[in-house]
């Protein structure tokens, strides 16, 4: 007998239990037990929960066990705000899926050739996975139909209207049949979409999962003063004060992202950049050799920020304070994933730590603040040298 598996008795069927016991995943978050259920019985929803809770798995459990193997038009679509994220998305949906052979996904995201994504199509998924961009040229030259689409998923909703796809998004609700489910989840709400909830949603299921200290990642944050030409020193100090097998570091612009990676590669690091500014089929690659481990630090603008999920960052480094709230919390919340422990350093000129003050405000949480003493040692505010890390 398989081990007890908390799934059970969510309903779902005994090929993807089996799947969910080979990934390790045997008891349900809070967003999921809530979601799964409702969702199978075919209502709208809107979930809001913060980053990490599980959402991926909340929308794609009930996704598959609603697939008509037989049917050759794609049923069920996921949108998402970047290529990285609807990879993600496919990767673990694929994974969920794996004792389900027929079943066919299709990823469609910009930045890639169309023809490949074509030669998706052709094989007849039954579910696709896109960027709202895409999709539309895709669907508009007549390569993929949404009349027979009975799910839909909006994910991370808010990043995707707040990145100027509300047209989009709101096309794409259009050409799928009205009858159709519709699925949200956001890790916060915000006018667009509730807008777009109360508009194209029936009675749907509200579920909204609070950042409790439970469910919050456990991330030990650190604060530190630095001037702008120092940065670069403190983040080799930061680097060298533990052995870590992942890290991301982030900067606000592309062109300082590549040259803090290119200049820790100069010092020695196995670090590589990603950014906006290179080519998608190698930043797939950079953000593939990174989850497996190939490297251990990653530079990055807030590209990465969002929704991707590499399991085990050990650290994140905020080489620059974002120039988003938010963003605070997406960036650190790359580590400290699916209940591990994870630290984060934010680097911060004087000036901005005014606005650090409205991060911590905004969060509700206290990072705990270091200093650089005279001699370049880095220490706490009770002038205890500070090493450990984790
Ligand atoms: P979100 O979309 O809410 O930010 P994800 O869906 O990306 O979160 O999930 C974050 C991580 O937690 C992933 O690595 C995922 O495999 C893991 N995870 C999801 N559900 C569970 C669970 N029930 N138990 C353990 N880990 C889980
Ligand atoms: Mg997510």
């Amino acid at each position: 007998m398989p081990p007890e598996n908390g799934f059970e008795a969510l309903d779902v069927s005994k090929e993807v239990l089996r799947a969910l016991n080979q990934m390790e995943i045997h008891t349900p978050t809070q967003i999921q037990s809530e979601t799964i259920p409702p969702m199978m019985a075919g209502h709208d929803i809107i979930g809001i929960a913060p980053t990490g809770t599980g959402k991926t798995l909340a929308f794609g459990i009930p996704m598959l066990e609603y697939i008509s193997l037989t049917e050759t038009r794609v049923q069920e679509l996921v949108l998402a705000p970047t290529r990285e994220l609807a990879m993600q998305i496919v990767a673990e949906l694929t994974a969920l899926a794996r004792f389900i052979p027929q079943i066919r996904i299709a990823a469609l995201y910009g930045g890639q050739p169309m023809s490949r994504q074509i030669n998706q199509l052709k094989r007849k998924p039954q579910i696709v996975v896109a960027t709202p961009g895409r999709l539309l040229d895709m669907h508009n030259r007549g390569h993929v139909r949404l009349d027979q689409v009975h799910t839909m998923v909006i994910d991370e909703a808010d990043e995707m209207l707040k990145m100027g796809f509300v047209k989009d998004v709101t096309k794409i609700i259009e050409l799928v049949p009205p009858a159709r489910q519709l699925v949200m989840f956001s890790a916060t709400t915000n006018r667009d979409v509730l807008t777009i909830s109360w508009k194209y949603q029936q009675s749907p299921v509200e579920i909204t999962v609070e950042a409790t200290r439970e469910n919050r990642p456990k991330i030990s944050q650190y604060t530190m003063v630095v001037p702008r030409e120092m940065k670069m020193g403190a983040l080799q100090y930061l680097l060298d004060s533990d052995e870590y097998d992942r890290v991301m570091v982030f900067v606000n612009t592309k062109f300082m992202t590549q040259r803090v990676a290119d200049r820790l590669a100069k010092q020695g690091y196995q670090a590589q950049a990603l950014h906006g500014d290179i080519r998608q089929s190698q930043r797939t690659r950079i953000m593939n050799d990174f989850k497996r481990g190939k490297f251990p630090i990653l530079v990055s603008t807030d590209v990465a920020a969002r929704g991707i999920d590499v399991d085990d960052v050990e650290a994140v480094i905020n080489y620059d304070l974002p120039n988003e709230n938010e963003y605070y919390l997406h960036r650190i919340g790359r580590t400290g994933r699916a209940r591990k422990h994870g630290v984060s350093f934010t680097m911060m000129t004087f000036q901005e730590s005014v606005r650090m003050d409205e991060i911590m405000k905004y969060m509700d949480t206290r990072p705990t603040p270091l200093h650089f003493d005279e001699n370049k040692v880095l220490r706490t505010e009770d002038d205890e040298a500070f090493f450990k890390t984790i």
